[in-house]
């Protein structure tokens, strides 16, 4: 590995959340320990099926995470059935008034084929990231194929947390950079109480292939060997310590 160039601080890699809708129904591997479900259970929630809220219209500045109370491509409401919800959701990505918007809004879904179907009528969505969340080889493959229908320019991100296998995710042949099939990658274990296995092989290997391929890479959090769950750069080995992102803070320019 020849890059570990620290770019930002905090596991967290976003500043707010902006939920349209909250709830979510479970559809991989992955769901099994859904965030979002227990952390709706822990404030008293006893359901978790998908529903509106009022946060109609997001923040306009910061690193925004779009949907992370549910998947925003599910497909069980009816509003994402029409294009409308998307025409809105995507005008304040676009809308520079009353004053610009500097937000950075980051999309991810495992409803891949959604969110190509939705993004295949629009030219352009400034300031968003597009990605999809891989937690094996196996969903990886599926989700990829999808992913690879959408345009080259909407294509964002991997978020391949939780982590619960080994992924070749076949940047190996991938020149120049600019044509790898995303541009950022999150890696990471599973957190709470019944997380799963994360070799910290699995996580070498992942970070190992981004770098290779000139792919930006984010290590979020991992088991260390020992059985410690850790996010703390300082308690990452030193190769590991690596959380780059695709977006320039104020006055940076994007390397
Ligand atoms: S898609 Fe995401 S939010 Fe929905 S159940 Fe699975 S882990 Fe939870």
């Amino acid at each position: 590995m020849t890059n570990n160039l620290i770019q930002w601080p905090r596991a967290k890699y976003w500043d707010k959340a902006w939920n349209p809708i909250i709830g979510c129904k479970p559809c991989s591997t992955a769901c099994e320990n859904c965030y979002a479900a227990a952390m709706m259970r822990r404030f008293g929630a006893a359901d978790f099926s998908p529903r509106t809220t009022t946060r109609v219209n997001p923040p306009r500045s910061g690193v925004v995470f779009c949907g992370n109370m549910t998947d925003l491509f599910g497909e069980w409401l009816e509003p994402f059935d029409s294009m409308e919800f998307f025409s809105r959701l995507f005008h304040f990505t676009r809308d520079g008034s009353p004053r610009p918007n500097e937000a950075t809004y980051l999309f991810l879904t495992k409803r891949v084929s959604r969110m190509a179907d939705a993004l295949c009528n629009y030219t352009d969505v400034p300031n968003a990231l597009f990605g999809f969340t891989a937690e094996n080889q196996e969903w990886y493959d599926r989700r990829f194929a999808e992913f690879r229908k959408i345009p080259t320019k909407f294509r964002g991100w991997l978020s391949a947390e939780p982590l619960l296998g080994p992924i070749d995710l076949g940047l190996n042949h991938v020149y120049p950079p600019e044509a790898a099939p995303f541009q950022w990658v999150v890696v990471g274990c599973e957190s709470g109480s019944g997380r799963r296995p994360c070799p910290l092989e699995w996580v070498e290997s992942v970070v190992e292939q981004c770098l290779d391929a000139g792919v930006r890479v984010f290590v979020k959090q991992i088991c260390l060997p020992d059985g410690r769950f850790v996010n703390t750069l300082l308690d990452f080995p030193k190769h590991l310590r690596i959380r780059q992102v695709p977006w320039a803070k104020k006055g940076e320019t994007k390397k």
